[in-house]
């Protein structure tokens, strides 16, 4: 048997379960809010075209108005500075896309201080239970940040929310083989990343080593540590500096 068809047979089966890590796309939606001076992004929302009504009286259909980083959605490398000769969206490579990934918890950690960084030391440490990180895959970071993604303020949380070290982000964007960095935080940096050196150190040295960021995930915590193969579906807008994107976990069913 071929091994896709292994593969459906194991999904159609059941041996394989299929774990969707993506926050559903609503008006409420969390979006980052910058500080005065800067521009800030569209939240979601849909604009009926028509609805089985005189502008359109057998369809249904809506435009939308998003901006590129909003909900689950990828960071391609042009999106930050150092990264601007980077690729766009459009130019990711499947092959960073459909890829191996962990998972490393720090949820624990997280609730004594929603300020959290995570240091290089830890993921060593995780590293001498589960293994190397993925080369060419993800390390994804769970904090267990997913549980407020319902309500805006809670998620939000004035700018207190957790992240990585400047240190450990760029030992992860030159030392390590990964190709992207997920988190269920609204960014992949910390909410008080503006106040480290380099400031959002995970865009800074990820973006600028040409990897990628994911946020916003959800059910990290149905994944196990190791043995996860990731499909990241953004949109191919070109010269797009990120695009929401449906995120998909394959894992071993359990039992
Ligand atoms: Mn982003």
């Amino acid at each position: 048997m071929s091994v896709l068809a292994e593969l459906l047979g194991a999904i159609n089966g059941g041996r394989v379960d299929l774990v969707d890590l993506t926050a559903p796309l609503t008006d409420k939606t969390p979006v980052l809010a910058l500080p005065e001076p800067f521009k800030n992004t569209l939240p979601f929302q849909l604009e009926l075209i028509s609805r089985y009504d005189a502008d359109g009286p057998a369809w249904y259909w809506n435009n939308i108005h998003t901006g590129e980083h909003t909900g689950t959605h990828l960071d391609a490398p042009i999106h930050w500075v150092t990264g601007r000769d980077g690729l766009d969206v459009s130019q990711v490579p499947l092959s960073s896309l459909i890829a191996p990934a962990v998972v490393l918890d720090a949820t624990a950690r997280v609730r004594e201080n929603p300020d959290f960084l995570l240091e290089r030391n830890d993921i060593q440490e995780w590293q001498r239970v589960n293994g190397p990180l993925p080369d060419g895959g993800w390390l994804l970071y769970r904090t267990g940040w997913d549980e407020r993604s319902d309500n805006s303020a809670d998620f939000l949380n004035s700018g207190h929310t957790p992240g990585i070290s400047a240190e450990c982000a760029r030992w992860l964007a030159e030392e390590t083989a990964i190709v992207g960095l997920g988190v269920e935080t609204v960014g992949t940096d910390a909410g008080q990343a503006p106040n480290l050196d380099p400031a959002f150190p995970c865009h800074h040295r990820l973006l600028g080593a040409g990897k990628l960021g994911l946020t916003q995930l959800r059910n990290l915590d149905r994944l196990p540590a190791t043995g996860i193969a990731l499909a990241v579906l953004p949109l191919p807008i070109v010269g797009g500096s990120g695009s929401p994107a449906r995120v998909v976990a394959l894992i071993d069913a359990e039992g």
